[in-house]
């Protein structure tokens, strides 16, 4: 499954915001068996329609898509530099999908800031310095090479333009992933296999004081810091006590702060999105289910995040929108009112279609 790597420099609620995300019961609740890294926080990602489709199928059980998220300990100041960024750190951020960088906007004597000072913004330069430095390395380790081999042959010629221009935006102190070189698009093509750690999309979790979560004109600065990755605002204190509350004491301690949803369900949506991932529904009386796809799936690569047998074997797709069920009020109404759609082989899943696939086995 898809992972976000959580780094940010040391004190800044790390921990805090992971014990958070691990006491969170998704995991416990809904699939006992799986085993889970320590240091793998797996968060439900909470949807509305699920309820919404238990009502209409009386289902047992609601199991909503999840967001993994990996503690990627290890980042300080100068930490490219002399032997490098760990290799533990390096592979675990290699392996993660996205970064999520937590930063501090808490103040609290009591917490010492391993810079002196508390400061968003050189916070969010100095990690991203590091991995900018990275980076660097990594191109100066391949780029002679490449520019030697491109002599003879002339058909790897735009792989080095493509990694020299890369170059040229780290030397500026910018991520590839500002410059709109990340990870899925075709920009970045010609450099995955290098690897490269600032071409994974980016979120950021700014971890505030209370009074700073409905203080909009100060998430605005935080925001424009930033921008195009997205921004989350949170007290990592405070998801820690929501995880121990049940449903009810939850909502009163978050409408006392002025909150709708906790900070980790919106880590969890934005996450998603970050991801490039939506999801479809599975309806019955034994569970109703969200399952994770990438934006632009087709119905047989959507079967097959259920079973492979079910892509393999790929017949047709039975789609009624989430919309429309919810209007007729059942399946049957749904067919009735014209509303049920077979879909074949080259469907393009839209987020959530309600659907039920045929195969053969
Ligand atoms: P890490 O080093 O980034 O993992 O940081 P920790 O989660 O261990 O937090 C460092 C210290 O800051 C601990 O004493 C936490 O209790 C405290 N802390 C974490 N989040 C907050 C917060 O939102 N507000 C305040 N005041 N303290 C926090």
């Amino acid at each position: 499954s898809l992972t976000i790597g959580i780094v940010g420099l040391p004190n800044v609620g790390k921990s805090t915001l992971f014990n958070a995300l691990t006491k969170n019961d998704v995991l416990a609740a809904n699939y006992p068996f799986a085993t889970i890294e320590p240091n793998v926080g797996v968060v439900g990602v909470p949807d509305p329609r699920l309820t919404k489709l238990a009502e209409i199928f009386s289902s047992q059980k609601i199991l909503p898509a999840t967001v993994d998220f990996v503690d990627i300990a290890g980042i300080v100041r100068g930490a490219s530099e002399g032997e490098g960024l760990g290799n533990k750190f390096l592979a675990n951020i290699r392996e993660s999908d996205a970064i999520c960088q937590v930063i501090r906007a808490f103040k609290d004597e009591n917490v010492v800031h391993v810079d002196g000072k508390v400061s968003p913004k050189d916070d969010i330069e100095t990690i991203n310095t590091e991995l900018i430095l990275a980076d660097l390395q990594t191109i100066e380790k391949v780029l002679p090479r490449l520019q030697k081999e491109s002599r003879i042959k002339k058909d790897i010629a735009p792989k080095v333009a493509a990694v020299e221009a890369a170059k040229e935006i780290l030397e500026k102190g910018d991520t590839l992933f500002s410059a709109g070189i990340v990870q899925g698009s075709g920009k970045e093509e010609l450099l995955h296999d290098l690897h490269l750690l600032t071409t994974k999309p980016f979120l950021y979790v700014f971890n505030v004081d209370e009074d700073e979560l409905t203080d909009d004109a100060f998430k605005a600065e935080q925001r424009a810091l930033v921008a195009p990755a997205e921004a989350i605002f949170l007290n990592a204190k405070l998801e820690q006590d929501l995880a121990e509350l049940d449903d009810e004491e939850a909502l009163e301690l978050l409408q006392s702060v002025g909150q709708e949803e906790p900070g980790l369900a919106t880590l969890a949506h934005v996450g998603f999105r970050t991801l490039g991932l939506q999801t479809y529904l599975t309806a019955g009386p034994k569970e109703s289910r969200a399952w994770t796809i990438k934006q632009g799936a087709t119905a047989p690569e959507a079967a097959g995040v259920i079973h492979t047998d079910f892509q393999k074997g790929f017949i047709k797709a039975e789609v009624i929108s989430f919309a429309d069920l919810v209007e007729t009020g059942s399946v049957a109404e749904a067919r009735s009112a014209g509303k049920a759609r077979m879909e074949g082989k080259e469907y393009v899943m839209q987020d959530g279609d309600v659907v039920e696939f045929r195969f053969n086995v």
